[in-house]
């Protein structure tokens, strides 16, 4: 059996507090709506998406030795050119993203919900060492999250055929996952239509790999270590560079 993905993301301290620390520090995640459009849920709705142009700081919680710091700064990079967020990596203890490679876990907080998180506790956490296959997908994908981009396989169009009592089986031989940690990160739909301008895209790095075994026997999707275009454009969308 193939190796299971098993990023999670990290929630907010409390919806409210997301809600307050999103619209704090940038006013325009609060959330849109169309003339006529009724929404009795406005808290859920909202974008957690960092200011354009901000500097978003980044820091190791826990002295990684250098080749691993250089390896994840790195593919970290890879997502620079296409926002116009300025990164910078620093000792600040206080850094907007907190990075945990001391860890088993790999996973981040969404966007600005990393502000809720406790001074000094990680935002994100990156089990995986570059030695492992998966690691170079796995830091392209939490930092995709840190950018406010949510698992594209939980995208309300994504229609997946899960074999569901089987992927509860499997997560929770694998990694003692629950049935309720497991609809809350594969199953369930996430994001507003705000956040999802983009149509469903089976080949972004935020989709875990899906083997068939896993479905209806037919329908998969391999693994992607590469931006996908689309990934790209959302970003670009997301944090335009040429919007002053
Ligand atoms: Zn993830």
């Amino acid at each position: 059996m193939r190796k299971l993905s098993s990023c999670i993301t990290l929630k907010p301290a409390s919806e409210e507090a997301s809600y307050e620390a999103a619209i704090k520090v940038n006013p325009n995640n609060a959330p849109k709506r169309s003339p006529g459009e009724f929404s009795i849920n406005a808290v859920a709705s909202h974008t957690k998406l960092w200011p354009e142009h901000r500097w978003l700081t980044i820091s190791f919680v826990d002295n990684p030795p250098t080749a691993l710091q250089d390896a994840i700064e790195q593919l970290i990079w890879q997502w620079d050119p296409h926002v116009s967020l300025i990164f910078g990596v620093s000792k600040d203890a206080n850094a907007d993203i907190r990075i945990s490679t001391n860890t088993t876990l790999n996973g981040s907080s969404i966007g600005t919900d990393a502000l809720t998180v406790e001074a000094g506790e990680p935002t994100m956490y990156i089990g995986l060492k570059p030695s492992d296959p998966d690691f170079k997908v796995t830091v392209l994908h939490e930092f995709g999250h840190a950018l406010g981009l949510e698992h594209e396989h939980q995208h309300p169009h994504a229609n997946i055929p899960w074999n569901k009592p089987k992927v509860y089986k499997a997560y929770a031989a694998q990694f003692g996952w629950t049935k309720e940690l497991v609809d809350d990160q594969l199953f369930t739909p996430k994001g507003t239509d705000s956040l999802r301008i983009a149509p469903y895209d089976k080949t972004s790095i935020m989709h875990y790999p899906v083997d068939k075994e896993f479905t209806d026997g037919i329908w998969e999707v391999g693994t992607y270590t590469e931006l996908s275009e689309q990934d790209i454009t959302s970003v670009g969308e997301f944090y335009p560079k040429n919007n002053y």
